[in-house]
């Protein structure tokens, strides 16, 4: 076996192995090799650039963006809009966002980059090390820094439907053939944007939902994404309990994604049958490490090699992204490899690594219409964290800005305020925007800053930033 140490020109010596080349993984490399002569190769299986590009938030968001786009002008006066959505036009969109399922442009970046990219399916094989199954046979790489597991996450498919081939956000995202009629299973964030964009292209869509929308948020968010799907035809049973599906015919069409995968499928929900022509089961997600030989590197707990400090005190292995039992979210991963990165480059230069905040907030954006943001902890959370807070709910539109952003405009706003430090530690918004508004609150969060200092941020008028304002007049009795 080569010794990674002694190995400088070995081409199968990196000073960094990537294993998993989604979006998240790709900035891992590249804050690892970034402004040195250091050297990383990334192992793909599939596309370079992984879910978030083809599979996930570009298709996504490519097809939503214009779906609210033409809603937001439908409720401007002044503004007529004529036709409907035009589905051939809408997928291809997103055909061009997903730059055709082909991974040449972000290969092209690897390779401008200094990066080699391994295509392959990799496994930890030992301290350090990593063998690959390539088309050419197998290949043992070896890492003189560091090894970051990327490997994400894939559709959980829960028992009950394994036989009925059912769709998976994959499918939705690449839908091709839009079926008459959808059951969509789950109503977390990838069941409530599918069920806008499938609705949109003209299913009749039917959310069959365990406990309430957007359960992790707080209720309000959930409620006002519910309302507004049932207003577009969206028939959405909460609370509900599924115990059978069935499909007479199933065809998985080649392994084409975005194609009636069968015939008919019908569940019983409740003891009555519902039946539709297609089912997307959205009902989460598993990571992707269960088969990438941490056993070989003594890892009985994948939950526990984690971004940024590693596995148990080892400086050579870490995990971001999906797989690294963080949030599911793909700027939250990549935020994990900036961290990771600059701490490989560190350690590899003899420097003392950056310090980390201990609990940075986590944003995310729903991206149905209205659109839903938060960023730290909900009500909650912060309840059951804190030993006080004050919570002030304003209406959205209660910021003149956001009110003109569409004459409809409707939604909440919500901050949460820790009693004892008089700091923001959570906010969601519901409305046109809330997704921009959203990083504001963020940024007083990291930065730890007083309902009293916010006080002196001026927003714009009339910006939609005014709906802070009115939250703070809210906090001190205006
Ligand atoms: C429908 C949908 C919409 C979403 N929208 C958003 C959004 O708007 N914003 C957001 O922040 N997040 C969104 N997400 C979440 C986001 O997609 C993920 O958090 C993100 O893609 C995770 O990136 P990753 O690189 O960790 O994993 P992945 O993108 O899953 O990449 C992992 C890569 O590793 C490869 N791999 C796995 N095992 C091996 C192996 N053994 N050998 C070689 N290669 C391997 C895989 O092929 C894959 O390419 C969405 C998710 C879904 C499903």
């Amino acid at each position: 076996m080569t010794d990674p140490q002694n190995a400088a020109t070995d081409p199968d010596t990196y000073d960094v192995i990537v294993l998993g080349g989604g979006a998240v993984g790709e900035v891992a490399a590249q804050f690892a090799v970034a402004n040195s002569d250091r050297t990383a190769a990334i192992v793909e299986n599939q596309l370079l650039g992984g879910e978030c590009s083809y599979w996930a938030c570009m298709p996504s968001k490519a097809l939503l963006r214009p779906l609210e786009v033409a809603n937001t002008a439908r409720h401007l006066d002044g503004i007529t809009v004529a036709g409907g959505v035009d589905a051939t036009a809408l997928m291809n969109r997103r055909d061009t966002w997903v730059s055709h399922y082909s991974d040449s442009s972000q290969r092209k970046w690897a390779s401008d980059t200094g990066i080699d990219v391994v295509t392959g399916t990799g496994r930890l094989a030992g301290e350090r090390t990593v063998t690959v199954e390539t088309g050419d046979g197998p290949r043992t790489l070896h890492a003189r820094h560091a090894v970051v597991v990327a490997t994400g996450s894939t559709a959980s498919i829960p028992d009950m439907f394994a036989d009925v081939a059912p769709w998976t956000s994959r499918d939705a995202t690449g839908v091709r053939e839009v079926p008459e009629s959808l059951i969509v299973v789950g109503g977390g964030v990838v069941a409530c944007e599918a069920a806008t964009w499938m609705s949109a292209l003209g299913s009749t869509v039917t959310m069959l939902v365990r406990s309430t929308l957007l359960g992790s948020l707080d209720d309000f968010a959930g409620e006002a994404v519910a309302e507004a799907l049932r207003d577009a035809g969206v028939e959405i049973r909460l609370g509900v309990d599924i115990t059978e599906a069935r499909r007479e015919s199933v065809d998985d069409a080649g392994g084409a994604t975005g194609v009636p995968h069968g015939g008919p499928v019908t569940v019983t929900v409740d003891g009555q049958e519902i039946t539709a022509a297609e089912i997307l089961v959205a009902a989460g997600r598993h990571r992707t490490v269960d088969d990438i030989g941490l056993d070989t590197v003594g890892v009985t707990d994948p939950s526990q090699v984690s971004a940024p400090e590693g596995y148990d005190g080892v400086d050579w292995l870490y995990s971001v992204g999906d797989a690294s039992f963080g949030p599911m979210l793909t700027h939250w991963g990549k935020y994990q490899s900036r961290i990771v990165g600059q701490r490989i480059a560190a350690i590899a230069e003899g420097r003392t690594p950056p310090t980390v905040p201990a609990d940075p907030p986590v944003p995310q954006v729903v991206f149905t219409d209205p659109e839903v943001a938060s960023s730290g902890l909900s009500e909650k959370e912060a309840r059951a964290t804190y030993d006080s807070v004050t919570v002030i709910t304003k209406p959205i539109t209660a910021a003149a800005g956001v009110g003109l952003l569409r004459d409809d405009a409707s939604g909440t706003a919500q901050i949460v305020v820790d009693d004892a430090t008089r700091t923001l530690v959570g906010a969601t918004f519901v409305g046109p925007e809330a997704g921009e508004l959203i990083h504001a609150a963020t940024v007083a969060i990291v930065g730890k800053v007083t309902v009293d200092d916010l006080w002196h941020a001026v927003p714009s008028y009339p910006t939609p930033a005014e709906i802070y304002l009115r939250l703070l007049e809210g906090y001190f009795g205006y």
